[in-house]
């Protein structure tokens, strides 16, 4: 299979041709489709299996034909990750398959000043890309509105819950609009992940690989 079947718009086709990218990974070609019908998802995929791009794809593409005609600075996306390293990673990844297209993307995450995140959420961006206690904080000092959310990704949430993050994820949740798409990705599905991918996912279409 390649790209061309997902359907695609140009910019988004032509940012992964420049990236080398000639056809889709099994988790792309499965999520892909799913996620442009806005079907909810739950994905069983490990890291180095492509999965970033599988979300991150079809995210710009329905973000950017929904509002192209009436941009809005907003937060319409946000995707909570557990370390630092793959929050910048996707980050980069979201720059790399949006460069021909006007949506922003911004991450914020623990362990270094929050003034330049600040800075950087005031300027307002499309996308946000976090880890769940830095999010948290930023959220309580009012830096943060996520009452125009419409797609949330849950990435490796397996390890968010061994990393002793579920309970802020869990708060993050809590304060999210209920009408949106959410996307759940995790290599493992321990008992307390199946329970929290059953209480926030609706109707979701299940991929592994
Ligand atoms: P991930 O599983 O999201 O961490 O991605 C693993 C690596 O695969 C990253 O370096 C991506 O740039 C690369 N990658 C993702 N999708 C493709 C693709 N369709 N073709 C070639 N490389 C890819």
């Amino acid at each position: 299979m390649s790209f061309e079947k997902l359907n695609l718009i140009a910019p988004i086709a032509e940012a992964l041709q420049s990236e080398g990218y000639t056809k889709p990974t099994p988790i792309q070609e499965q999520a892909i489709p799913s996620i442009l019908k806005l079907k909810d998802l739950l994905g069983c995929a490990q890291t180095g299996t492509g999965k970033t791009a599988a979300f991150a794809i079809p995210m710009l593409q329905i973000l950017h034909m929904r509002h192209r005609q009436k941009p809005k600075k907003a937060i319409k996306a946000l995707i909570l990750t557990p370390t630092r390293e793959l929050a910048i990673q996707i980050q980069e990844s979201f720059a790399a398959y949006g460069k021909n297209l006007p949506e922003k993307s911004t991450v914020i995450f623990g362990g270094v000043g929050q003034q330049p995140q600040v800075d950087a959420l005031r300027r307002g961006t499309d996308i946000l890309i976090a880890t769940p206690g830095r999010l948290l904080d930023l959220m309580n000092q009012g830096h943060v509105n996520l009452s125009d959310l419409e797609i949330f990704v849950l990435d490796e949430a397996d390890r968010m819950l061994d990393m002793g993050f579920i309970h802020d994820v869990k708060k993050v949740v809590a304060k999210l609009p209920q009408k949106r798409q959410t996307l759940f990705f995790s290599a493992t599905m321990p008992p307390e992940i199946e329970k929290l991918a059953n209480t926030i996912l609706n109707n979701p279409v299940t991929v592994e690989v």
